[in-house]
């Protein structure tokens, strides 16, 4: 989380409910009983337009599902996905439009354990190993898989390591960028196996 200063805590005040909220949602996804069904209705009924409370920015891996593990709707949540949340063009651009254009307050990225694009760049910094098939996934996630390799040698905990701080890395880009000044950017990590959510200075 920033510095919660009095002047930040008014700026934030509505992305902090909205944080809240999505934590609700998770507590409802981990108790079994989701508010929503997300069937063909639901989408019927979000058709005419979208106001999205808050966007996701999250890793492509299939096992993480960001409208089900915050249990939202058609339309209340904005999901950008990259490899590792890496915050290349493209996706800042995304984040960018979700503020500028429909108002979205909060940022929530999201990382997980046993990332495969984590794994894929510690393996290379490990093995000291080339494949040019990942090579620009391996370069952006260089950085956290090297520090975290230098911390430790122990694969799941220099795993674990290295995405907590490619999350914090992400989260300190795109409190850098201007056209996201104003928005609340928080880190937060998904465990695969309990399916619960936890901000990352938490951890
Ligand atoms: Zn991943």
């Amino acid at each position: 989380m920033p510095e919660l200063t009095a002047s930040s805590l008014m700026e934030h005040h509505q992305a902090a409910s909205t944080l809240v909220a999505l934590l609700e949602g998770n507590g409802r996804f981990l108790a079994g009983e989701p508010r929503y069904k997300r069937d063909i209705t639901a989408a019927r009924e979000a058709a005419p337009g979208q106001t999205p409370s808050a966007a996701v920015f999250t890793c492509i891996d299939s096992r993480v599902t960001a409208e089900s593990v915050f249990d939202c709707d058609f339309g209340q949540l904005l999901v950008v996905r990259t490899a590792g949340h890496v915050p290349d063009r493209a996706a800042v651009g995304s984040l960018e439009f979700a503020v500028a254009e429909l108002g979205v307050a909060l940022v929530v990225v999201l990382g997980h354990e046993r990332c495969g694009a984590i794994n894929a760049a510690l393996h290379a910094v490990e093995d000291d190993a080339h494949d040019p098939r990942t090579d620009y996934l391996v370069e952006q996630l260089w950085q956290p898989a090297s520090q975290a390799w230098s911390e430790t040698k122990e694969p799941e905990e220099a795993a674990s390591r290295a995405m907590r701080l490619q999350v914090r890395r992400t989260v300190a880009d795109l409190g850098r960028r201007e056209n996201l000044d104003g928005v609340l950017v928080v880190g937060a990590v998904y465990d695969l196996d309990t399916g619960r959510v936890t901000l990352i200075d938490e951890n």
